[in-house]
């Protein structure tokens, strides 16, 4: 298994997107994604020229489709639903999701905090959260500045809050992809860990809970307990373990990139811990948790100190 490079939320000219389904793959290729999921809103009209060109170039393309609402908005990945967006209310969110799972797909609740700009219906989810805890991945980063700002703050800790209630939800980043962004001003990505980046090992990786988000560093992290070895989405069966962490930087980044890391958060339902890390070092770090455990990668970035890559979290307790 390794992890791959990853964008789970884009657009085409099939919705408001500015590329067409071709070009957005050509850039895919370019920006060095292994895989992308198509989700243009409310229509899948562009994904089969999306796939077609992916097959030409390498690239994944896995079939989407972002159920855009008026109170919150959904990617949907798999290419399986036959739920319509306009169907979708407060009332019955809940059914909506699990009917798109039953079927095979799954469900990422998008930039929940994100005000949109200058201000979008539906950007920001108005759903009660309590009512989504079904849904499979959250994005705790999303657009341009992920890991800055309010938006970022207050959705890595309605996460956070929600893996402190037991609810597991796999942490993803959406670039939420519009434009033809020659250098961008900043952006992250998902890693998703699979045995290969064909469209079913990437949502079999998905569904596992393999994944982190970074801003140009590459995380190497996982659990080992009683002499095993589990990655990121796994179930520990004692919830004791050792982390083992070593990161390096992206090379293709092409962001601003972090000069050095300062240090390993430890995040469980017990608190937080710091730990010190470097490049290139290799940590190991005990763990004890009953739900879960996370962790978050800081460095200097920017001339401060930034959270730098996040993981979905290891579990303990029950099955996935
Ligand atoms: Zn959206
Ligand atoms: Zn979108």
């Amino acid at each position: 298994m390794r992890y791959f490079r990853c964008e789970l939320h884009t657009h085409t000219t099939m919705s408001d997107g500015k590329m067409t389904p071709e070009e957005l793959v050509a850039r895919a290729a370019e920006c060095g994604y292994a895989a992308i999921a198509l989700t243009d809103h409310n229509t899948v009209a562009g994904v089969e020229r999306a796939v077609k060109e992916g097959e030409r170039l390498g690239v994944t393309v896995l079939r989407g489709i972002e159920w855009t609402t008026f109170w919150g908005h959904f990617t949907v990945i798999g290419g399986n639903s036959d739920v319509l967006w306009r169907d979708i209310t407060p009332q019955n969110v809940s059914e909506k999701i699990a009917r798109a799972q039953s079927l095979g797909d799954i469900v990422a609740i998008a930039h929940p905090r994100r005000m949109g700009y200058p201000l979008c219906s539906g950007c920001h989810c108005d759903y009660d959260i309590e009512k989504l805890t079904g849904a499979d991945n959250y994005e705790i980063w999303s657009h341009y500045y992920p890991n800055e700002g309010v938006a970022a703050r207050q959705q890595l800790e309605q996460w956070h809050s929600l893996l402190n209630r037991g609810i597991r939800m796999t942490a993803v980043y959406g670039y939420d992809w519009h434009n033809r962004d020659d250098v961008p001003s900043s952006y992250a990505y998902t890693y998703v860990g699979a045995d290969s980046a064909k469209a079913e090992d990437i949502i079999r990786g998905l569904r596992k809970g393999a994944t982190y988000v970074t801003v140009g560093v590459e995380v190497n992290c996982k659990a080992v307990c009683c002499g095993k070895e589990y990655q990121i989405g796994s179930v520990i069966p004692s919830g004791e373990c050792e982390i083992e962490i070593s990161c390096r930087p992206v090379d293709d980044y092409r962001s601003d990139k972090a000069k050095e890391l300062t240090r390993a958060e430890i995040r469980t339902e017990n608190g937080v811990r710091s730990v010190p890390i470097r490049f290139g070092e290799k940590i190991m770090t005990k763990a004890t948790f009953a739900r879960y455990c996370t962790v978050g990668i800081y460095g200097e970035r920017k001339g401060e100190e930034q959270l730098l890559a996040v993981t979905s979290a290891f579990y303990s307790g029950g099955e996935r």
